[in-house]
């Protein structure tokens, strides 16, 4: 039952001369996550760190020019696998408990979600004939005993907190609904919202065991009012602020 073996883990591509988009092309599309570095004037911020399959800082440690803050938008298992390599990371109180116990213990996707969550998954629009997380695995991991490794959560943030990375300030936005200690990362002066998976562009998964639709759709009321230029998400493409007004319309239209 071998996978084959990757050469190397993880992909990038610039957005700017600060950002960057890292992710890990050999996790089935459902579960991988986008993984942003920006490169602040005093610290580094890492926003997620994917399923934490291989090393991620030793993969894109050459982007650090200072020390890393690394923030989980929320707890679930494809954003979070690599924040036990880090010292300063952040997340919302209701998300911490997701870290510190690291969920993913098996790489066999109904071993480690149960059928119920799967077909969930399905019924959401996600077709669900992968047997494994991952198509491929890095050289020295084997399928049967990967697990991840839990992080100590060093800081909480709620609504109105704020990252500070020198010459970027970043405000937190709690946005429940996928998960309860969703949260998003808000740049005012540049109109650039990072928003894990309360927002992006594919379907939306509002349906899991710690989802809340009430929750989400309100989620959806406040993001039509906040006036982002640019959308990175945990998840898919970009986009810009109209995209942004069409998937919180058609989400409301669906459950409001
Ligand atoms: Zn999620």
């Amino acid at each position: 039952m071998g996978l084959p073996v990757a050469t190397s883990w993880f992909e990038r591509t610039k957005v700017d001369d600060a950002i960057t988009l890292v992710w890990e092309p050999h996790v089935v599309p459902l579960m991988r996550c986008n993984i942003w570095h920006v490169a602040g004037r005093d610290r580094d911020l890492l926003v997620d760190t994917g399923m934490g399959v291989a090393s991620i800082v030793e993969a894109v440690g050459d982007l650090f020019e200072h020390g890393v803050t690394a923030v989980a938008t929320h707890g679930h298992d494809d954003h979070i696998g690599g924040h036990h390599e880090f010292d300063d990371v952040v997340a919302h109180p209701l998300e911490a408990s997701s870290l510190e116990t690291a969920p993913l213990r098996s790489l066999h996707i109904v071993e480690a979600w149960g059928q119920e969550v799967v077909d969930v998954l399905e019924a959401s629009g996600y077709p669900m004939h992968d047997e494994y997380f991952v198509d491929a695995l890095p050289v020295g991991v084997a399928l049967e005993t990967f697990r991840q490794r839990p992080a100590r959560v060093t800081r909480l943030v709620d609504e109105g907190d704020v990252i500070d990375l020198g010459d970027r300030v970043f405000e937190v936005l709690h946005l429940p609904g996928h998960s309860p200690g969703s949260i998003g990362l808000w740049e005012a002066a540049t109109g650039t919202l990072f928003s894990g998976d309360a927002i992006y562009d594919g379907p939306l998964l509002d349906e899991l065991p710690e989802s809340d639709i009430a929750a989400y759709c309100a989620t959806m009321e406040r993001l039509i009012a906040l006036p982002a230029t640019v959308v990175h998400g945990g998840h898919e493409a970009s986009f810009g602020r109209q995209r942004l007004v069409e998937i919180c319309d058609r989400y409301l239209a669906l459950r409001g």
